[in-house]
């Protein structure tokens, strides 16, 4: 299996291992599979026999083919143990009528584990299959989430290094102390004075820095990033919408062949994109429903055609899904438009922060997707519904999901499978909120007051987090960032 440009037709060929080293394509453009392996019914119910961490092993197997099957078993047990997840990696709970795959039972309490925690030792066995003499030095900017699903995923990989950039005062208290805890030999963490963009402005001007790459070179390091563009993080995340239809299967809530819609909350568009190719691979999979909060960027998008990023940006209490560009939608415009029409558009877009596709396009893309947006007041409506009614707890991205799915069941026969992407505890102020509790002032003490109001179990890594041992202090000016390396 090679991999091609989505910007140049009659792209070049690439390896898997290549291309998980390298993020990007020379063109600017993100790597796509060259074509789409097949999952046929026999295969679905030789893996619905399997775990998880198997299922893993066989889908990556037939992605990333210059990895032999005992590294990808390997890097699988590494990545997706009990141990880590405290049971299977991604549990379905049935919560009405519709089934909500929870992705978030990993060490960070985030769906972005699910990817994180196996693509940096992907990215350590690439470097073997390149001939890459150099070591990894990853760097991030993070907003919040990313920064400790990526340390996480990282401490102690072979191989690698990593340092994480965070705004002093544009994360969480919870996540400060997240960041600043983290274990690992290979790991730093330091603090800017600024926002959100100093620290991803930053991070830009070092990997642009000669004087810095030529630094790293001769202490044997080469700069790489955690970007969620990587076909790294990507490809394991179309194991969970395969190992979910393979779960329902097997308790026997779907029949062979039936099929099943899916809601995802989306920001990058990376997550629904791996649902897509499950169901490209032959995954009985019927709509995929693209849900977005107060942002509404994608909603307008598959409905009318135009992606215009000429509009404002809201905070809500969704962060991860406050995105203007949403970059993996660039793989989906490939599949749908070929590789020149798709270098057009990303340029228009570039241009003049707009672009369309006709109208032949957009019934191809409407076959597969939905769009629907949620306000932040549905946001919070719907946690204490389902809550009240239910007795489920959720977080407010999968709070917008379920407020999507809800829509779109009205046109569709079909079971329903939400995607829960976040613990409702890494947003319990807003998840209090939305019950009508008072919020604490503190956010530790908010933790406590959402298990004593709902008695939902606290993720381990969340509740051991306020006695937790501090590791790094470090703050700077972001000027000083380049001399931090
Ligand atoms: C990153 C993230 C999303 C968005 O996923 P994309 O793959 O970027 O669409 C949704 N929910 C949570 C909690 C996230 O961290």
């Amino acid at each position: 299996m090679n991999y091609i440009s989505t910007r140049t037709p009659e792209s070049e060929k690439y390896s898997a291992s290549y291309v998980i080293k390298t993020g990007l394509a020379h063109d600017g453009g993100l790597f796509v599979p060259e074509s789409i392996p097949s999952l046929s019914e026999s295969d679905i119910k030789k893996l619905a026999e399997m775990d998880y961490i198997s299922r893993a092993q066989y889908i990556l197997s037939l992605f990333l083919t210059d990895y032999s099957e005992p590294e990808l078993l390997e890097a699988a047990k590494a990545a997706y143990s009990a141990e880590k997840f405290g049971g299977p990696a991604a549990p379905i709970a049935k919560v009405g009528g519709d089934y909500f795959l929870e992705l978030w039972h990993g060490p960070t309490s985030a769906f972005k584990d699910m990817a994180l925690q196996i693509m940096p030792r992907l990215l350590s066995l690439s470097l073997g299959k390149t001939g890459e003499t150099k070591d990894a030095y990853i760097l991030v900017a993070t907003s919040g989430d990313t920064g400790k699903a990526a340390l996480e995923g990282y401490c102690d990989v072979d191989r690698v290094r990593i340092q994480v950039f965070y705004p002093v005062n544009g994360v969480s208290n919870i996540q400060k102390k997240q960041m600043a805890s983290q274990k690992g030999n290979n790991v730093n963490v330091v603090a800017i004075k600024g926002n959100f963009d100093d620290a991803q402005s930053g991070v830009k001007a070092i990997f642009a820095d000669e004087s810095a790459k030529k630094q790293l070179e001769e202490n044997g390091l080469f700069f790489s990033s955690a970007n969620s563009i990587n076909w790294g993080r990507l490809a394991p995340q179309i194991v969970y919408y395969v190992s979910a239809y393979c779960d329902l299967l097997k308790e026997g809530e779907l029949s062979c062949g039936e099929l099943l819609d899916v809601t995802v909350p989306t920001g990058n568009f990376g997550n629904i994109l791996a649902a897509y190719i499950a169901k490209r691979m032959g995954l009985p999979l019927g709509k995929l429903v693209c849900a977005s909060n107060k942002n509404d960027i994608l909603t307008d998008f598959i409905n009318d055609g135009v992606y215009d990023k000429r509009r404002e940006f809201f905070t809500t209490v969704s962060p991860s899904m406050d995105i203007l560009i949403s970059s993996n939608l660039e793989r989906l415009l490939w599949f749908a438009v070929g590789a020149e029409k798709t270098r057009e558009c990303m340029e228009k877009l570039n241009k003049d922060g707009v672009y369309s596709l006709d109208d032949e396009a957009m019934a191809r893309i409407r076959e597969d997707f939905a769009g629907y947006s949620c306000s932040e007041e549905e946001t919070k409506q719907t946690i204490k519904n389902l809550f009240a009614e239910c007795g489920y707890l959720c977080d407010t991205h999968t709070a917008v999901a379920a407020f999507a799915a809800n829509k779109y069941k009205k046109e569709s026969k079909n079971k329903m499978l939400v995607v829960s992407t976040a613990s409702p505890y890494k947003f319990a102020p807003a998840v209090l909120s939305a019950l009508g509790e008072e919020v604490p002032a503190d956010d530790f003490d908010a933790l406590d007051k959402l298990f004593e109001v709902t008695k939902c179990a606290i993720p381990k890594n969340l509740a051991s987090l306020r006695e937790a041992e501090v590791r790094f202090t470090k703050t700077i000016e972001p000027k000083d960032m380049r001399n931090s390396l």
